[in-house]
């Protein structure tokens, strides 16, 4: 006899119902693919850069346990973002990591948590997990804003944090900066800007944390080059970041992943070259999906680009015949609503992006009108 039925059983009388509820978030397998799906920079480090990477890893320790103060990011980062004395970091393992202590942080009865419709998944996850309610506004057809409705949903839910990814996933287009503006203004709550594509962007709010006293601004090394290394940072004013500090695990960001990202810091001209080249091959995307036809192609400030085929065609069928070629995109239409029929599909290198452009043209020339 199995034991599985026996431990079944506990698992569905203790672990919370809504937990059970969750679809695991899914994390496609890519062995062997052009991986345009996850945002990531395709570009590793120039040997001479990995030569010593390699030097400095063989000098490092792990006996001990990381500095719980993570200041070989701290420093350089605080510099680099010009940051007043009041101001202060807190580190993340991930920005994941620190939706997670923000949500713990001001969790509570009938707390909830606002954003739009479609957003980054996590912000619904991780409220589900916290136990914190969730309120999303749709967005318009062609992923902008109405700001009144958004307005008038937060004074009718009155959230303790609203969420904003500027510019938002997975549409890659920046809300207008007057309407954060109007909601950081209007907002009952804490307003956290999410800015993990800041280094595609045009525009921040970085330098705003002094004119709005409910203003976190949250960005990530993942985008930019260091996926791997796991760190995301928030920035605010110090009697809020006081407060998430506490939450936040002692000992988060692993030693490895300090001295990488500090040594990434050290050679940051690399990585923003890296940048100003995907958005080179951004431009040059976006002209030739315009040339190839049947599809909507968005306005971008993000690493990747979200299209709408015309419904001729489906993006199941052009999803699935992408990766028979061996290229992996994100496909979002099984989430519906509003990613009706879309595909998401991340900046690769110019070798990455043509193969991908060769075969969705090849493909939707060959598909039916
Ligand atoms: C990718 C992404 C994140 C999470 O980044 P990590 O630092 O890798 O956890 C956060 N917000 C948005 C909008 C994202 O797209």
């Amino acid at each position: 006899m199995t034991i599985t039925p026996r431990v079944d059983q506990w698992v569905k009388q203790l672990v919370r119902p809504e937990i059970r509820q969750i679809q695991a978030y899914h994390v496609q397998a890519a062995q062997n693919m052009i991986k345009l799906d996850a945002m990531e920079n395709p570009y590793p480090w120039p040997p001479a850069m990995q030569q010593a990477w390699l030097e400095r890893l063989a000098g490092l320790t792990y006996n001990r346990y990381p500095d719980p103060n993570v200041s070989l990011i701290r420093e350089p980062l605080t510099q680099l973002l010009k940051l007043p004395d009041h101001q202060q970091l807190v580190f993340g393992n991930g920005s994941d990591e620190l939706i997670q202590i923000l949500m713990m942080a001001l969790s509570g009865q009938n707390r909830g948590v606002m954003s739009v419709a479609p957003t980054f998944v996590m912000y619904d996850m991780i409220a589900r997990f916290v136990g914190m309610p969730y309120h999303s506004v749709q967005l318009n057809h062609d992923f902008t804003l109405d700001l009144n409705v958004f307005i008038e949903a937060m004074n009718q839910h009155q959230p303790a944090i609203v969420f904003i990814a500027y510019p938002n996933n997975p549409t890659g287009n920046a809300f207008t900066r007057q309407q954060v503006e109007q909601i950081l203004e209007q907002a009952p709550g804490l307003v956290v800007v999410d800015e993990a594509y800041n280094a595609f962007a045009e525009d921040s709010f970085i330098a705003d944390i002094d004119r709005f006293p409910n203003l976190v601004v949250m960005r990530t090394f993942s985008k930019v080059g260091l996926a791997g290394f796991r760190l995301g940072y928030m920035v605010g004013h110090q009697s809020w970041m006081k407060e998430f500090d506490k939450i936040r695990l002692p000992y988060n960001i692993n030693s490895a992943s300090q001295h990488g990202v500090a040594f990434a810091l050290d050679h940051y001209a690399v990585l923003e070259a890296q940048a100003v080249s995907i958005k080179q091959q951004r431009s040059m995307m976006l002209d030739s999906l315009q040339a190839i036809g049947r599809t909507t192609v968005y306005p971008t400030q993000a690493n990747f680009i979200t299209l709408r085929l015309e419904p001729a065609l489906s993006a199941d069928a052009v999803f699935k015949a992408l990766k028979q070629d061996g290229i992996l995109i994100k496909n979002l239409s099984p989430s519906a609503g509003l990613l009706d029929n879309c595909l998401r599909v991340t900046v690769g290198s110019e070798q990455e992006n043509q193969a991908f452009l060769a075969s969705f043209r090849k493909h939707l020339t060959s598909m039916q009108k």
